[in-house]
């Protein structure tokens, strides 16, 4: 399967090591980082390496290994930071609150009575807070 780029894509840039992430996880059709405006701790997205927008035009296996990712993020998620629970969010275009059209999985960690809602607005995580759990997470993988 090859994987098609946008240019203009943050998340085609981050694929090909053009910016900088903090890595969970690669394999050949998928990459894990952690999310840099986190919804709660833990907050992580895994990723096609395709440009594939949304759930509709991405190949199924592509979604499938997409999805296997976010599974194992979240296995590291439950294992590593007990949350009451987490969310897969998977979100298709903009009136469904997709602001990166680039597939990707939400792995969201919750906590009861966190208040968090299904389209959240950015707040900017700390840096070293997000880093110290990717290390964390990675070692649970
Ligand atoms: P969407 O709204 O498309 O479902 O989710 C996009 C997610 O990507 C948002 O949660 C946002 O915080 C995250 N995001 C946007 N730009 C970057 C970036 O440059 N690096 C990382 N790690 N996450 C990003
Ligand atoms: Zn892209």
């Amino acid at each position: 399967m090859s994987h098609p780029v946008d240019d203009d894509c943050i998340f085609c840039k981050i694929v090909a090591g053009k910016i900088p992430c903090f890595k969970l996880l690669e394999d050949e059709h998928t990459i894990a980082f952690m999310d840099i405006n986190p919804v709660n701790p833990g907050h992580a997205l895994a990723v096609t390496k395709g440009h594939w927008p949304t759930a509709d035009v991405i190949p199924t296996e592509a979604l499938a290994a997409t999805a296997a990712t976010a599974q194992r993020v979240a296995k590291a998620i439950v294992r590593e930071l007990k949350p009451d629970g987490f969310n897969l969010v998977q979100n298709n275009g903009p009136g469904a609150g997709q602001s990166v059209p680039h597939l990707h999985i939400h792995v969201l960690p919750r906590h009861k009575g966190d208040g968090a809602t299904l389209n959240w607005t950015y707040k900017p995580g700390n840096k070293d807070e997000i880093a110290a759990l990717c290390e964390r997470l990675k070692k649970a993988l």
